[in-house]
C-alpha cells in the first residue's frame, strides 16, 4: 500500500461522522478507563500524515507519543516485519532462540553512550523495561531503594506508576504503591520558586539530603531519570545537572538509570539525549520509538551489571517477539540511513524561532522549551507564571479542528507538546506550526 498523499486534507468536520458514529459504538464496548486525546478514528497512516476514516488528512505531531520517528508505515519496516511475520511470528526467545533479538541487543550495546562492555535485554513496554532496570539494579547492589524526580513519569504498571510523579490521572485510586520508591523534586528552570539558576544546585543539594540523611546511600538501589522529562512537561534540566547527579550515584555505589523511553533514539537531537550532556548512564531504558510502531521495548546496560541475575530472572512470553525484532533493526537502519539525528535538529531550528516569536510581555506563552524534535510551548494566564491549562486545551482544539494533531501534557494540564514524525516533510510542518501559531493568536 503506498503512502498517504503528504498534504493536510480537511474533508469534514473533524471528528466527522465515521469518526463520531464509531466513537459512540466505542463507548459501549471499551473500558472507560482509557481516554483517547482526539475521537478521531485512523484509516491509514505514513510520513507526516494521519488518515481518518472520513477521508481528512491530519498533520501528525505526535508521533502516537514519540513512537513513529520514521512514520506509520515505513516501507522498509513494513517490509522487514512482513517477511519475519511469514517465517515465524512467535517462539518465545525463553524456549527456542532467533538471530533477530540478538541483533537488535547488539546494535543497542554499540549505539548506546559509551565504549564500556554492555548488554541488553528485550520486553515488550516501556513500563517493563524499567521495572526491568530496577530489578537488575536491585540484584546487582543487594540494595531496595529507587530514586526518581518529581514531574517524572516511568509507565502505568504498579512499580513505575509508583515512580512516576503525577498523581490524577496516573495513580489516583490505585494505591498502596510500591514501597521504597524515594522522589526529589526535578530542577524545573521555569517553576523553580528561586529562580532558574538556583535550580540545578538546589535540586542536587535536595537529592543529597533525600540519599544522605533519610534513605542511607548504602540502601539505594538505582536513581532513574529521563535526561528531559517527558510527561511531565518536556521539563530540560539547567545545563550540568544529570552529570552531577550520575557522578552522585558512581560516588555511592548507586546504579545511575537514565529512561530514555520517550527522548532516545535521534528524538532530541542526538541519538540518545544523555549524549547532549556527555552523560555516560549505567543503564538506559528505551522503548517507543524503537521498533517503528511495533511493541518493543529494552535494558542496556554495564555487562557486569546486566549480568548480574541468574538465568530465568528476566523474560516474559512476548518479550522480543521476532517481528518486532525484524521491525526494530529495520527502523535502526533507516534512523542511520536517514540521517535522522540531523533531521531532528533541523526541526528545531526551523520550529524553535517561530515558537518564540509567540512570546514576550503579556503573551499566553510562558515559555517555550525542548530540544531537536522534541519541543513544547507551556502556557500561562498572561503577565504571570499561573499554568493556564484551559488555555492550553483550547489551542489543542483549535489545532485539531483544523487537522493538526497536537498533545498536551505536563504536571498542570499546560503545556502543548510537538512531536512530529522525524521524516516528516518540512512544508507539511511549516503548514502544522501555522495552524498552531493560528491556535495561539485566537486565545489570547
Ligand atoms: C512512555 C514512557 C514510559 C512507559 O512506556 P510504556 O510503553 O507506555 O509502558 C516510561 N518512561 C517514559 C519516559 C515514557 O515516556
Amino acid at each position: 500500500m503506498p503512502q498517504p498523499e503528504q498534504r493536510r486534507i480537511l474533508a469534514t468536520a473533524i471528528p466527522g461522522p465515521k469518526s463520531l458514529k464509531l466513537h459512540e459504538h466505542r463507548g459501549g464496548e471499551v473500558a472507560g478507563g482509557l481516554g483517547s486525546v482526539l475521537p478521531v478514528f485512523v484509516d491509514s497512516a505514513g510520513g507526516g500524515v494521519l488518515v481518518d476514516v472520513d477521508g481528512n488528512h491530519l498533520i501528525d505531531l505526535a508521533s502516537g507519543i514519540a513512537v513513529t520517528s520514521v512514520g506509520a508505515s515505513h516501507p522498509h519496516v513494513v517490509q522487514e516485519l512482513s517477511e519475519q511475520a511469514q517465517r515465524f511470528t512467535h517462539s518465545c526467545f525463553l524456549v527456542t532462540e532467533y538471530e533477530g533479538f540478538v541483533d537488535v541487543a547488539a546494535a543497542l550495546n554499540r549505539i548506546t553512550p559509551g565504549d564500556h562492555a554492555k548488554k541488553t535485554a528485550l520486553f515488550s513496554t516501556g513500563a517493563e523495561a524499567v521495572e526491568n532496570a530496577v530489578k537488575i539494579a536491585r540484584t546487582a547492589t543487594g540494595r531496595s531503594a529507587v530514586v526518581t524526580l518529581g514531574h517524572g513519569y516511568h509507565g502505568r504498571t504498579l512499580l513505575t506508576m509508583s515512580m512516576t510523579a503525577k498523581n490524577a490521572p496516573y495513580k489516583e485510586g490505585f494505591g498502596p504503591f510500591a514501597p521504597e520508591v524515594y522522589r526529589v523534586p526535578s530542577p524545573y528552570p521555569y517553576r523553580w520558586p528561586s529562580g532558574s539558576e538556583r535550580s540545578g544546585e538546589e535540586a542536587l543539594a535536595a537529592l543529597r539530603e533525600l540519599v544522605l540523611t533519610q534513605v542511607g546511600s548504602h540502601n539505594v538501589a538505582a536513581i532513574v531519570a529521563e535526561p528531559i522529562q517527558g510527561e511531565g512537561g518536556f521539563v530540560v534540566p539547567p545545563p550540568g545537572y544529570l552529570k552531577a547527579v550520575q557522578e552522585f550515584a558512581h560516588e555511592h555505589g548507586i546504579v545511575f538509570v537514565a529512561d530514555e523511553i520517550q527522548t532516545g533514539l535521534a528524538r532530541t537531537g542526538d541519538m540518545f539525549a544523555c549524549e547532549h550532556e556527555d552523560v555516560v548512564p549505567d543503564m538506559i531504558t528505551t522503548a517507543k520509538a524503537l521498533a517503528g510502531g511495533m511493541p518493543l521495548a529494552a535494558v542496556t546496560g554495564r555487562a557486569e551489571l546486566m549480568d548480574s541475575v541468574p538465568a530465568g530472572g528476566l523474560g516474559g512470553t512476548y518479550a522480543g517477539n521476532p517481528v518486532a525484532c525484524a521491525a526494530a533493526l529495520a527502523t535502526l537502519e533507516i534512523i542511520e540511513r536517514e540521517r535522522l539525528v540531523e533531521r531532528a535538529r533541523e526541526i528545531e531550528q526551523r520550529v524553535i524561532p517561530r515558537l518564540e516569536a509567540l512570546t514576550g510581555p503579556g503573551s499566553v506563552v510562558g515559555e517555550v522549551r525542548g530540544r531537536g524534535a522534541m519541543l513544547a510551548v507551556e502556557f500561562v494566564n498572561p503577565g504571570t507564571t499561573e499554568p493556564a491549562d484551559d488555555i492550553a486545551r483550547a489551542v489543542a482544539a483549535h489545532c485539531h479542528r483544523q487537522g493538526v494533531l497536537v498533545l498536551v501534557c505536563g504536571t498542570y494540564g499546560n503545556v502543548i507538546r510537538l512531536l512530529p514524525p522525524l521524516v516528516i516533510g518540512m512544508d507539511l510542518l511549516d503548514e502544522g506550526i501555522d495552524v498552531l501559531e493560528e491556535a495561539v493568536r485566537s486565545v489570547r
